[in-house]
């Protein structure tokens, strides 16, 4: 990575290039748009005494905002559920404490900013807290850790600009998947962040809405001024700041290249998806919303292989009753129609933190989640599966469990979708009795005992980029270890083999749903290894189609064993 310092006063003559670790394709040109991690962070930021009073004003408006969602949330669960509401109402004990509001507001007309005076005062009442031998202190002292995130949470919606001018490209230390979210409806165009993954779940998102992005530019934020004009070029993690008029017309070129080759994947839309010698290999999209359907569908997607449902929860930062979910999951079965829509229930946790759902965990990638948070949580999951079962009566959805290690974890959501059943069945509301019910294989123990739970099971859909990083032993969020973290390294590649095997001897279809499905390097080694699916982001979907329609399968069968060999 080539780093060199910007003199953000001679902004107009100068031309710099950065290069990165490219994240997502595309080539975009805009203004770059900073957000320095410092601002929100630092616990001993000054302010001017002009402000002090709007920043106490700032921090009484985020402490509202937090008990009345609090309260909100208290409203929406179960009554019967005492223990969630117990500690729901012990956090709007917390956050409505007098003291701590008297401390924060005696620190801010000290002269620090809002958010420095939330943390040191909650830091230093924690101190006591953090290390009590009562585990009852202990424990409070993590929700007294959560009411902090939550307070500056609150005071950065109000100050993180989510209505970008289009056009922006935005510069930051590192985004969440809900920010990204949030960001792309107001039509960001470009995202550079110094730390991540390529298979980190803001990354997948950029590429699924086409964002162009670059990660691992490290202090990006301290080098590139706001507002200057650049290009970021998401094929070879190139950031070209303040473009001479060549270097615009070169990417103009390349952009117009980019787009008539978009065309040429045009004509293979209705071209079935098969080897030249006529082997069918099923392609299919990953959408998050229903609304990228009718793009999936446009571009000739046979089906939806993953909607992750946790986005629901992401872009709310609350869990949607039963009736909500319904309407969504029914929408995404109607738009699929008469196309398989696979529905995978929320995973939750690791990088997919949900504020007030999942906790802060020291390994959150080892912790609580996926089907592990579920079973724990069994009121959310049985919300969910009654609202997918009930959207399944045109037999047109399958259920997929993601972070399965155990045999057991298979059983006990068995248990519950039959509970559920009969639940429904008392109600008369029809449902599909048969809905398919399938493993997400993303775990070293799962593809190891795949030939096992392929008995229990209907479908494997392998999640290639949990299985690479716990196989490897690599965060899939980490720009440190991306070397190391690498789908094509042989111990990935011989347990991909593993699980189309065992799906085989279980005679069940196995589907790739991991970012590896994409990439042009695998899909002869994936279909030669006796994966019979694929599902990609709909942007990925047509290149797929022609590398499968420009191969026999017995070349890609030669391949992927000569590789093993
Ligand atoms: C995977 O792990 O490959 C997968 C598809 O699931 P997610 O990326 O949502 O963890
Ligand atoms: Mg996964």
């Amino acid at each position: 990575i080539k780093q060199i310092k910007v003199d953000a006063s001679s902004q107009s003559e100068y031309n710099i290039i950065f290069k990165g670790i490219p994240s997502s394709p595309g080539i975009s040109f805009g203004k770059a748009v900073i957000i320095k991690p410092e601002a929100i962070i630092s616990p001993n930021l000054k302010i001017d005494s002009s402000l002090i009073e709007d920043e106490v004003k700032k921090f009484l408006s985020a402490r509202e905002i937090l008990i009345t969602e609090f309260n909100d949330v208290i409203n929406s669960v179960d009554i019967n559920n005492k223990s969630v509401i117990a500690v729901l109402e012990t956090n709007v004990f917390l956050v409505s404490d007098p003291l701590l509001e008297e401390a924060i507001i005696s620190k801010i007309r000290e002269g620090y900013s809002a958010d420095s005076a939330i943390i040191s005062e909650i830091d230093s009442q924690n101190q006591f807290l953090r290390s009590a031998k009562d585990h009852i202190l202990r424990e409070k002292s993590i929700e007294l850790d959560q009411i902090k995130e939550r307070l500056i949470a609150a005071l950065r919606n109000q100050y993180m600009n989510y209505s970008l001018d289009s056009g922006s490209i935005l510069v930051t230390q590192s985004l969440t998947p809900t920010d990204l979210i949030k960001l792309h409806e107001s039509g960001l165009s470009g995202l550079i962040t110094e730390v991540g993954g390529i298979s980190s779940h803001t990354s997948i998102l950029a590429r699924s809405y086409e964002i162009p992005e670059v990660i691992g530019l490290t202090e990006a934020t301290s080098y590139i001024p706001d507002g200057i004009n650049i290009i970021i070029d998401g094929y070879s993690g190139t950031i070209n700041i303040n473009p001479s008029e060549d270097e615009i017309e070169k990417y103009y070129e390349l952009k117009s290249r980019e787009q008539e080759h978009k065309k040429t994947l045009g004509a293979l839309v209705k071209l079935p998806s098969e080897t030249t010698d006529h082997h069918k290999i099923k392609i299919m999209a990953n959408v998050d919303f229903p609304q990228d359907i009718a793009h999936a569908i446009l571009v000739g997607a046979e089906g939806i292989g993953l909607v992750r449902t946790e986005h629901l929860i992401l872009s709310k930062q609350q869990v949607p009753d039963e009736e909500e979910q319904f309407i969504w999951y029914n929408e995404l079965a109607q738009r699929a129609y008469p196309n398989y829509v696979t529905i995978r229930a929320f995973d939750l946790g690791s990088d997919k933190y949900a504020e007030g759902i999942t906790k802060h965990e020291a390994n959150p990638a080892l912790g609580f989640r996926g089907v592990r948070f579920l079973l724990q949580r069994k009121d959310i999951y049985a919300g969910q599966i009654k609202a997918i079962l009930r959207a399944s009566k045109n037999k047109n959805i399958k259920f997929m469990i993601p972070m399965i290690t155990r045999l057991s974890e298979i059983l006990a959501t068995k248990a519950l979708i039959e509970e559920c059943k009969k639940e429904l069945d008392a109600l008369d509301i029809p449902y599909d009795n048969n809905m398919p019910v399938g493993i997400m294989i993303e775990t070293p123990s799962a593809a190891i005992m795949s030939d096992i739970l392929g008995r229990y099971v209907d479908f494997f859909s392998i999640g290639t980029n949990d299985l690479t990083q716990y196989t490897l032993a690599a965060d899939r969020t980490n720009e440190m270890v991306a070397e190391i973290y690498d789908s094509f390294h042989p111990s990935v590649l011989r347990f991909i083999k593993i699980i189309a095997d065992g799906a085989s001897l279980n005679k069940i279809p196995v589907s790739i749903c991991g970012e590896m499905a994409g990439h042009s390097a695998a899909t002869l080694l994936l279909i030669g290894f006796g994966v019979n699916e694929l599902s990609v982001s709909p942007s990925a979907l047509l290149e797929l189609k022609s590398r499968i329609r420009s191969t026999t399968i017995s070349e890609a069968r030669q391949l992927s064993k000569s590789i093993l060999d």
